[in-house]
């Protein structure tokens, strides 16, 4: 069986460019992969998609169509093609024994693949029928700021306790920053709080706080740094991914055969 790797994380993240990246990676091992695109606004991608929302569902269509704006398009686009995902999932099985991943890319803006019932119905199918992980695309250079490396780590916590999938962080872009800060921050609270005081841009007790609270879900995930343009950082990352879905196998897979 394939293992499904869903890639999500904030605009600009760099998501579809390691999309790109990893189906470059597995073709490059002899390995097999299964490429699909969930972002129905994306003008073009760097990537052949074996299944593209955008031969379905044509979001300047939807847009005009339910009279609604950009994301509203994409989200109804979403929408709509979650209500047939039975037959992406029929596909898909009938080539599991010739797959080893299946890449899953998602719409540029996380909340509308995260925040959305679409996006539930899509991961859990997936996850019902398959060893699923999710990676999270972090921006390396922009989380250099405690803020906003603070705002990543919230919202791949809430995506790890809402999906219940083993989660991969993936530094993205270590070809502009090192990683290691990161990696530290997660490590060592401290490190992280004097990073907090250097900042004067935004220095909040909540911040301080918050970084206490996440210290058992950084224990939860695997974390790599990965260049999308470069290649750095592969190996590293298909080992997260393995791992990651012997967990499944240990923890959701056991849990789910116990529910039905
Ligand atoms: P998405 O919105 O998450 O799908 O992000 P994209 O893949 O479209 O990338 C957003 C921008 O980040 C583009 O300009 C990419 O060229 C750039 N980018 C993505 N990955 C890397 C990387 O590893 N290194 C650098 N330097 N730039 C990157
Ligand atoms: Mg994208």
């Amino acid at each position: 069986k394939p293992i499904i790797i869903i890639v999500v994380g904030m605009a600009g993240s760099g998501k579809t460019t390691f999309l790109h990246r990893l189906v470059c990676h597995t073709m490059a091992s002899n390995l097999r992969g299964y490429v699909l695109n969930l972002d129905p606004a994306v003008l073009t991608l760097p990537f052949g998609a074996n299944i593209d929302i955008r031969d379905t569902v044509r979001y300047k269509e939807v847009m005009k169509q339910y009279n609604l704006g950009p994301n509203g398009g994409i989200l109804t686009s979403l929408n709509l093609f979650a209500t047939k995902f039975d037959e992406v999932i029929s596909v898909i099985e009938k080539r599991a024994d010739q797959l080893d991943y299946v890449l899953v890319d998602t719409p540029g803006q996380i909340e509308i693949f995260t925040w959305s019932a679409s996006g539930a119905i899509i991961t859990e199918a997936f996850a019902s029928t398959f060893p699923t992980v999710v990676t999270y695309v972090v921006d390396t250079p922009r989380s250099e700021s405690p803020a906003t490396f603070m705002s990543n780590m919230l919202y791949a916590c809430s995506i790890l306790y809402k999906t219940r999938l083993p989660l991969v962080l993936a530094f993205n872009k270590t070809d502009v920053a090192n990683h290691e800060f990161a990696l530290e921050w997660m490590k060592d609270f401290e490190v992280f709080h004097a990073a907090l005081d250097a900042d004067n841009t935004y220095t909040s007790t909540l911040t301080r706080s918050l970084s206490l609270a996440l210290e058992e879900f950084y224990k939860n995930l695997r974390s790599v740094g990965v260049s999308a343009v470069s290649g750095a950082g592969m190996d590293a990352f298909f080992k997260a991914i393995e791992a990651s879905a012997e967990e499944y196998m240990e923890t959701y897979k056991a849990d789910l055969d116990k529910r039905w």
